[in-house]
């Protein structure tokens, strides 16, 4: 499971929370007998950098990938719009890329959820401006998957790393920030539809927002650094993180020094 809101639904005994030294018994592999179990039937969500990897294998364009493998969902608390994979018509639902005998045929690529599981992440809390937020993290412990019998133990950052979930969780780190800030607010402060679809663009369709940073008056607008507006050009990660800092600003009206408006006197 990953970031913040990816706690799967269908956890059957109410989550111990769990730190990252804590430890738990668990292993998946090939001769297990629910192989694939987890992979059909699913409610996952993808995040920013989910889609950027798995369109990129695909050799996908964003909005190809979108369209195809995803349906979108409003996150209720927070009001805002995310995406979940969208599953095939089968009597299974299952994931579009699960192979019955070789498993995940993204495997490299897998999402963030498929890597964190069985631990799903939560926040406490939202602390403050310096982005802090108290994080856990708990077993999902369903009733068809037999990897909690295996004897291989973890602790909870060992996990982490050997999943690839820590550089995942720093790329996503501003849309899971922003998600959990706008849960803390109260439920008057409405967002309109043009700033979700904003929210949207920004987070899940980068080549949209590539255009929309390089092909409209946005550079004319702002008075961004020669040096950041070559990185984020280059690299489509430095991109997505540029983007969840102008949405931050726009949004929360925070950490707006790198957006000034240009002066047009
Ligand atoms: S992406 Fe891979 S690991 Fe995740 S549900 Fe699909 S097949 Fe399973
Ligand atoms: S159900 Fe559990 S043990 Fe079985 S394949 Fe999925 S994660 Fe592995």
């Amino acid at each position: 499971m990953s970031n913040t809101e990816n706690q799967n639904l269908t956890s059957e005994i109410p989550p111990e929370q769990m730190g990252f030294n804590s430890r738990f018994q668990f292993e998946c592999h090939k001769g297990v007998k629910c192989f694939t179990n987890c992979c059909r039937g699913i409610s996952l969500m993808l995040t920013p950098y989910d889609i950027l990897t798995m369109k990129n294998r695909l050799k996908l364009t964003s909005e190809e990938f979108l369209a195809i493998y995803t349906k979108p969902e409003l996150l209720e608390k927070a009001d805002l719009p995310v995406v979940t994979l969208k599953l095939l018509d089968d009597d299974k639902e299952s994931c579009p890329f699960v192979h019955d005998t070789d498993g995940c045929t993204i495997y490299e690529d897998r999402p963030t959820t498929c890597r964190y599981y069985p631990l799903g992440v939560g926040s406490l809390s939202y602390a403050n401006e310096l982005d802090e937020k108290e994080e856990f993290f708990f077993q999902i412990k369903e009733s068809h998957c037999f990897g909690f019998e295996e004897k291989k133990e973890w602790t909870v950052a060992e996990w982490r790393q050997d999943q690839g979930v820590d550089l995942r969780d720093e790329i996503n780190e501003g849309w899971a920030n922003l998600i959990v800030r706008k849960k803390s607010l109260p439920p008057s402060m409405i967002l309109s539809e043009e700033t979700k679809k904003m929210f949207f663009m920004v987070c899940y369709n980068i080549d949209k927002f590539k255009q929309f940073v390089f092909e409209s008056s946005f550079l004319e607008r702002y008075d961004i650094e020669d040096e950041l507006i070559e990185k984020i050009k280059q690299d489509e990660i430095e991109l997505l993180k540029f983007g969840f800092d102008w949405l931050k600003a726009m949004l929360f009206d925070t950490g707006q020094e790198k957006f000034r408006v240009k002066d047009k006197s």
